[in-house]
């Protein structure tokens, strides 16, 4: 995932000439994504995360605009998606129905350039002020644990109390099996479902005060945990919890149910270190625990030596 910054406007038209117009509107300032029916939109829209907003045509053969918005209402994407319509007919009505379905705002064709372009400038800040509020809140909104921003803030200072201690502090990097697979096969929905789940399970392990449990991005969850006995009881429970939420995946080639690798760290008490130093080494035993046949953990001191 990544790109929390990065926004992406889709332009979602029949008309090739409608679609050509609106991005040359766009460029250079936003980043557009053409898509010239409404099924190749809802793919669009779930495989990148940084469509924010979707500038859509009402009237398509196949799916309308209109049901494009209901789909997207039943079946929410893992990002928030706003809509404005763009639409030929000029009935009241049919704006009326355009906002009642939750479109931000309605636009007649032929379209004014000028205007439509700030139009669509607002939104863009409007969406950019309200994620800004969100990473503010330090929450995840799909899972409700912490989000990156939180557990960032949380590592620095984690890491200044156990050098201060001379205390060891672990962190743990999470990434659930095949969660690709598990999108395509049993849909995002589903997807969305299974990452609270493991949230929870991850979540489970963050008991004492100074613990931690945060959703790090994508499917990518942390762990803080300031002085841990035993890693490798810890570590192996982890595990075996996730798999024992037998959560089905069926696109997992090393387990029946959905299953996590995890690659972890603990700080030697004393050392130096930087945060930074200390994920991307995670991040370094979590590509090892994946190289290894992944649905395990794999840890080791930090520094590796000193
Ligand atoms: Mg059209």
């Amino acid at each position: 995932m990544g790109g929390l910054e990065q926004q992406s406007v889709l332009i979602v038209d029949d008309d090739r000439v409608s679609r050509t117009m609106l991005a040359e509107l766009l460029n250079p300032d936003t980043r557009v994504v053409l898509a010239k029916d409404g099924a190749s939109a809802l793919q669009r829209i779930h495989d990148d995360a940084s469509i924010c907003l979707v500038l859509l045509d009402v009237g398509m053969p196949g799916m309308s605009g209109y049901e494009v918005l209901q789909k997207l209402n039943s079946s929410p994407p893992a990002q928030d998606v706003r809509v404005i319509f763009i639409s030929g007919a000029t009935e009241e009505r049919d704006e009326e129905k355009g906002l009642l379905l939750g479109a931000v705002d309605y636009v007649f064709k032929p379209i004014r350039p000028a205007i439509v372009k700030v139009r669509i400038q607002n939104h863009l800040r409007l969406i950019a002020q309200r994620k800004a509020l969100e990473r503010l809140a330090g929450h995840d909104a799909l899972t409700g644990i912490a989000n990156r921003r939180s557990f960032d803030e949380a590592l620095v200072l984690g890491c200044q109390t156990a050098v201060r201690r001379q205390e060891p502090v672990s962190l743990a990097m999470i990434d659930i099996d095949f969660f690709k697979q598990y999108n395509d096969h049993y849909g995002h929905p589903a997807g969305d479902e299974a990452l609270r789940r493991v949230a929870q399970v991850v979540a489970s392990f963050a008991r004492r005060p100074y613990d931690l449990a945060a959703r790090y991005g994508g499917e990518e969850f942390a762990l803080l945990l300031p002085v841990v006995p035993d890693m490798n009881d810890l570590l192996d429970r982890l595990c075996l919890d996730v798999v024992a939420q037998a959560i089905p995946h069926a696109g997992s080639k090393v387990a029946p149910v959905v299953s996590i690798s995890v690659g972890a760290v603990q700080l030697r008490p004393g050392a130096t270190h930087t945060p930074q130093g200390m994920l991307e080494h995670a991040d370094a035993l979590l590509y090892q625990a994946k190289q290894q046949g992944r649905n395990r953990a794999v840890w080791g001191p930090y520094p590796v030596s000193d």
